[in-house]
Order: structure tokens, then C-alpha cells, then sequence
């Protein structure tokens, strides 16, 4: 049967004890709290580590006020070597101001640090009710080029363009990822999602690429879905999908799409995967500017994200402790943040999540 996002094997677990008993010194990890709600839940992520007693150093990393020239952009060199030296790392939500003519932070941190897969599972909480009980899905999304390849300019007055960029390498390198990802996690089908009867060249060559890697997966089922028909099947039945591989746009909807199905952006965890083994985790959502500093932000995501970080760190033990204090607060519900119908400050159900520990 194919795992969902929050079981590990027994095996898993015991190489996680081996390693936890094993380390004597504390991983050092990168921290990035982010912009409008990030410091808060960022907050709330470390208070619950720690309670947890989770042996993790973070290194903490601000968006600085001016443009670094080395990063062009208001993420500093250092904070980029941090992650590159620690390669792992958890990462608030960052503002993009719209129009401003600088590089955004988040395509920055993608591009420079070659991140090239997105991984989010898509699950329903165990007594959080929304419309489906029994979503399951993991969306992963190419990172680095497609409509965000940041390549736009005026034509003439009146008229602009902006290019679309898929390559063979980084389409092979995302479904080979997918593949290996839903065999080693005891999935069954990948869908790729695709326009390829409008976009015949580009969505053509990731599907071609798509196939090519299919074929090295005999015992996973292989199939195409047109992107529109896609968020049809999503909201009519999501049971219908296990793994879902798409180019970068495409995976930004969908995957909100998908929060939607379970409860929202509160609760939709990620990780970015990079070539060089490095992993930074971060909520799907953004800086929520319209709830920033009024202590109602759901920390869910961030620690959920937070959680996708202990079990690439093999911290498996770590990681189901925190993660069922959160189902188990949620599920409780006397203590949920207002975009879960309830009442509470993101301070009191941080302290809730602790006292489940
Ligand atoms: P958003 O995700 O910030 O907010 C959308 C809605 O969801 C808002 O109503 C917000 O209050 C709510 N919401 C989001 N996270 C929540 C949480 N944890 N708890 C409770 N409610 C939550 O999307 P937006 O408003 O389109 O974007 C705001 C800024 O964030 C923009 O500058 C955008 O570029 C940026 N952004 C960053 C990332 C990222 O860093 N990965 C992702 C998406 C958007």
C-alpha cells in the first residue's frame, strides 16, 4: 500500500534512533523567518523544536534592506553560503513586490541554489473535516525554468513578451525524481500534467522527457492529463491521483489547488530539492501581508515543512513526535488559528502543539 506523507517504516525509524543516539553534536541548519507572517511562525517552529528537543543549531538569515550586487537581489551572498554549507534549511515566506524591476527573492534562492524539484504532499488531516477524507497526493513541481524563467522585455510600446524555457535536462532531471520518488515511497501512478496540444514544443519535450524516464519504471503506472481537465478530476475526485510531475507554472496552481482540498495555504507543507543534496523546506504559502503581525497566522505549514526537514535529516522519531502533536491539536479543536475556524492567537495553539509533545 502506498505511504502517506506522515508513515515511516520500522526500518526508518531504528536508523533514525541509531542516528539521533549517535549524534553528539547538534546539525546546524539554515533559518530564513521571511517577511509579513514568516517571523511569527518561524517563532512558532522554534519553540516547538525545542520543546521537542530537537538537537538543531539554526543559522538565522534576514532579507537584508539593500540589493546584494554578488545575488541581485535582497538576499545576501552569506545567507546562500549558509545553505550551501549546511545543505538543509527551512524557509519563512518572502515578499516579491510587484513590478519593482529586482529579482525575486524566492527565483534567486531556486536558481542559485540549482533547486530544482518542489515536493508537496497534499494529505487530509485526520480530524480536520473538509469536503475529502481521503486525499493523498504528492505534486512535484519543476523549479527552475518554465514561464519563471524570468526572461520578459517590451517588444514595442503596447507589447510584451515573455518567454517560456523547457530544456531536456531539467524536464529528465524532475521526472526522474518523480519516479524515484514514488518508488521508493510505495506509490503506483506518476501523472504528468501538461497543454501539450497548445504548447506542442515545450510541454511536448517534458512530455517526451516524461516517457523516456517512465520507461526505466515499469511497476509504476504512467499517464498524461491535460492541465484543464486536471483541476476538473482534482476537485471532482483527488482520490483519481498518487504522484503528479509538472512544469514550474502548472505546479504552482496546482499545488494550491490541492491546499484547498485539505483546509488551505495553513496547512500545505514543502521542500525544494537541490542538486547538491541540499533540501530547503518551506510552507506552499506566502507573507499573508493582511494578517502579518497580528499574531493570527497559522504556523501549520512552516512546522509541517519543518517536519519534511527532520525526515531528510533521517530524524524520523523527532519528526512523528512533532507531527502528531499537530494532527492531535488540530483534531482536538480547542485550539485552532481563524483560517481553521477557530479562535486562537498563533502563540496559543504553538503552546497548544507543546503541551501534545
Ligand atoms: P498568501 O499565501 O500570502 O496569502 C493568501 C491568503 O491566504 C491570505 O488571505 C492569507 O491571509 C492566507 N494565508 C496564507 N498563509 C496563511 C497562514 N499561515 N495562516 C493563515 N492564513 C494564511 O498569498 P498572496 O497574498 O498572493 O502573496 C503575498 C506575498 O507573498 C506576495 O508578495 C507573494 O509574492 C509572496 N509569496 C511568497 C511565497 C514564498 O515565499 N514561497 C509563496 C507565495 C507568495
Amino acid at each position: 500500500s502506498r505511504s502517506t506523507a506522515n508513515s515511516t517504516s520500522t526500518a526508518a525509524t531504528s536508523a533514525a534512533r541509531a542516528f539521533c543516539s549517535s549524534s553528539t553534536t547538534p546539525i546546524t541548519a539554515t533559518l530564513f523567518p521571511g517577511d509579513g507572517i514568516g517571523p511569527e511562525i518561524a517563532e512558532s517552529v522554534k519553540k516547538v523544536f525545542t520543546t521537542a528537543g530537537v538537537p538543531i543549531n539554526w543559522e538565522e538569515h534576514y532579507v537584508s534592506t539593500e540589493i546584494d550586487p554578488r545575488t541581485q537581489s535582497f538576499l545576501t551572498w552569506e545567507s546562500l553560503e549558509s545553505v550551501r554549507r549546511n545543505k538543509v534549511g527551512l524557509k519563512g515566506p518572502m515578499a516579491t513586490p510587484i513590478g519593482k524591476g529586482h529579482r525575486s527573492l524566492n527565483l534567486t534562492l531556486r536558481k542559485e541554489l540549482n533547486l530544482y524539484a518542489n515536493v508537496r504532499p497534499c494529505y487530509s488531516l485526520p480530524g480536520y473535516k473538509t469536503r475529502y477524507d481521503d486525499v493523498n497526493l504528492i505534486t512535484i513541481r519543476e523549479n527552475t525554468e518554465g514561464e519563471y524563467s524570468g526572461l520578459e522585455h517590451q517588444v514595442v510600446r503596447g507589447v510584451v513578451e515573455s518567454l517560456k524555457i523547457i530544456t531536456r535536462q531539467a524536464s529528465l532531471r524532475v521526472a526522474e525524481y518523480a519516479f524515484h520518488y514514488a518508488k521508493t515511497h510505495g506509490r503506483e501512478r506518476v501523472s504528468a500534467i501538461h497543454k501539450a496540444n497548445i504548447m506542442q514544443k515545450t510541454d511536448g519535450l517534458f512530455l517526451k522527457c516524461c516517457r523516456e524516464v517512465a520507461e526505466k519504471y515499469p511497476e509504476i503506472t504512467y499517464e498524461e492529463v491535460v492541465i484543464d481537465n486536471c483541476c476538473m478530476m482534482l476537485v471532482k475526485n483527488p482520490a483519481l491521483f498518487d504522484v503528479l510531475v509538472m512544469p514550474n507554472l502548472y505546479g504552482d496552481i496546482i499545488s494550491d489547488l490541492c491546499a484547498g482540498l485539505v483546509g488551505g495555504l495553513g496547512l500545505t507543507p514543502s521542500c525544494n530539492i537541490g542538486e547538491d543534496g541540499v533540501a530547503l523546506a518551506e510552507a506552499v504559502h506566502g507573507s499573508a501581508p493582511d494578517i502579518a503581525g497580528k499574531n493570527l497566522a497559522n504556523p501549520t505549514a512552516l512546522l509541517l515543512s519543518g517536519v519534511m526537514m527532520l525526515r531528510h535529516l533521517k530524524m524520523n522519531e523527532q519528526a512523528e513526535q512533532i507531527h502528531s502533536a499537530i494532527i492531535n491539536t488540530i483534531a482536538e479543536g480547542k485550539y485552532r488559528t481563524a483560517d481553521l475556524g477557530g479562535s486562537s492567537t498563533t502563540t496559543d495553539f504553538t503552546k497548544a502543539i507543546c503541551d501534545h509533545l
